[in-house]
């Protein structure tokens, strides 16, 4: 069986503890590899390593850095297929997705922002016949990131590309049940000659190898995408270390169909919006709200679109929808339908786990999920499920639906169906969110703040936002 190692100090190492966790195919639910079941002597390392390697890597010029990490991009470039396989193996998603979503985007995080630390400037204040401010951006020094399962290398890179331009060194750690790809990942950044200790790859669980990095004192930030609960954690541990942080939590995104909007575009992006990834990415619409003068209309052509959608293996190019991530996330997911139901739910489509033929048997297949008939403040239209669950809900009015879009303790981002610019404008500004899409879903523009509000998160990725935060500003007063 093949077993996954730490990258530390430019060198593959086995763990410490020398001990592994199983890592599960779950297309089939087989074992296929081994993780490094990492603790915190190997954070300690993999601290030093990025200590040694902080004064040359800060040093280079921030184009020198760029043309670096450029390289890193273009490894996974070359290598895309064998990138795609192994994040549709470790993630059970649809190889078509991994090849037009994941690996494309991860790559450009990288080339994004290799480019945009040339262009990244500081600022200056003059003083009238006073004096001059101006301000310096450094790097923090030693980074933690810390990424979640359902986009692994996407959202493992779109950390570790800004806070290794800006010139830190970093401690990266993937999901323990994805680590696959951010492991190809390692072989990539040492054959392209990325200098060793600028970036270390320590693999283990959250509650060990992930709370190691958070509580170390040389780690000055922690970039952390997850669950709100495990974000709550972390906040609670960093914060009195005053520890710089940024948080991409959890959601439960609403998704606001008016009457008026382009039918056939809106139900086309709704089922992506719906189920692309299984239902598992941070930013579906999990509340669909539908203006009543289209609400039978809409069921009706949703939840026929919905029971044709293909659930597969993820190599079958036909596949809409692969398997869910593990075992005990599509045993949650199970038990929030049993929840809809106790609450007065109506299934309309699916709402059960999908049986395949051999060699998937045991895989973790489940159908595309509409519910109807809950109130909105129900535990199942307020708790974030992060699988293939819809709920759809009538409303009236535009202040009845922004009152049931804003319910929810999270504010991470929304959609909104209408052709009618004053209503989307209004009601896009109304929404707590911290990203709305209108007739569309899913458009990134990598320069756009990234995150969200409430029990979504604290503070923002993409862009400038990222690069400010992987740097130490510091101002300086010349007299005039
Ligand atoms: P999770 O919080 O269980 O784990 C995320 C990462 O944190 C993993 O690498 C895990 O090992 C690590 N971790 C767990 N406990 C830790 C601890 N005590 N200290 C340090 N690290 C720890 O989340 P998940 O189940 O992997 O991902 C699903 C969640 O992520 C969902 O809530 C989803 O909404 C959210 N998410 C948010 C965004 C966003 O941009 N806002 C994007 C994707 C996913």
């Amino acid at each position: 069986m093949e077993k996954l190692r730490n990258y530390i100090g430019g060198a593959f190492l086995e763990p410490s503890t020398g001990e592994y966790i199983d890592n599960y195919d779950p297309s089939t639910g087989e074992v296929y590899s081994l993780i490094p079941n990492s603790d915190d002597k190997d954070v300690e390392m993999a601290v030093e390593a990025a200590q040694k390697a902080f004064p040359l890597w800060s040093g280079m010029l921030a184009e020198e850095r760029g043309n670096m990490i450029q390289k890193v991009a273009d490894g996974i470039a070359a290598r895309m297929d064998e990138f795609v396989a192994a994040e549709s193996r470790d993630n059970g998603k649809p190889v078509s997705l991994a090849r037009h979503v994941d690996i494309p985007r991860a790559v450009s995080n990288f080339s994004f922002f290799a480019s945009a630390i040339k262009h990244f400037a500081s600022e200056s204040h003059y003083m009238e016949g006073v004096g001059f401010n101006y301000t310096t951006r450094k790097p923090i020094g030693i980074v933690g990131c810390i990424s979640p399962w359902n986009l692994p290398l996407y959202l493992f890179t779109w950390k570790i590309a800004p806070a290794l331009v800006s010139g830190n060194c970093v401690i990266a750690k993937p999901s323990e049940i994805t680590p696959y790809t951010a492991y190809l990942l390692s072989d990539v950044c040492a054959k392209a000659g990325l200098p060793a200790g600028v970036l270390n790859i320590v693999h283990g669980l959250g509650q060990k190898a992930g709370e190691a990095m958070v509580v170390h004192p040389k780690v000055k930030a922690i970039s952390f995408t997850g669950g709100t609960v495990t974000g709550e954690h972390i906040a609670r541990t960093a914060a009195p270390m005053f520890k710089k942080l940024s948080l991409e939590l959890g959601g439960k995104n609403p998704n606001i169909i008016f009457a008026d909007c382009d039918f056939d575009k809106m139900l086309s992006t709704t089922m992506r919006s719906s189920f692309a990834n299984q239902g598992q990415i941070c930013l579906c619409g999990s509340r669909i709200f539908v203006e009543r003068p289209i609400y039978e209309k809409f069921k009706e052509a949703f939840v026929a679109k919905t029971n044709a959608l293909v659930v597969s293996n993820p190599t079958d190019e036909k596949a809409k929808m692969g398997a869910i991530v593990s075992k005990p996330h599509m045993e949650k997911v199970l038990s929030y339908i049993e929840l809809a139901k106790e609450e007065g739910g109506i299934v309309l489509s699916g709402g059960t786990q999908v049986q395949m033929p051999a060699p998937y048997d045991k895989g973790y297949y489940l159908r595309p999920t509409i519910i109807e008939n809950l109130p909105y403040t129900c535990r199942t239209n307020q708790e974030e499920i992060f699988g293939p669950v819809v709920t759809i809900t009538p409303f009236d009015t535009e202040e009845e639906v922004l009152t049931m879009a804003n319910s929810t303790k999270y504010g991470l981002s929304a959609t909104v169906w209408t052709n009618h610019l004053q209503k989307a404008h209004r009601v896009a500004d109304q929404l707590e969110a911290g990203i709305v899409w209108v007739n569309d879903w899913l458009v990134r523009d990598l320069r756009t703040p990234f995150g969200g509000v409430k029990a979504s998160g604290v503070g923002r990725e993409g862009g400038w936002e990222a690069l400010r935060f992987f740097t130490e500003p510091k101002n300086i007063f010349i007299k005039q």
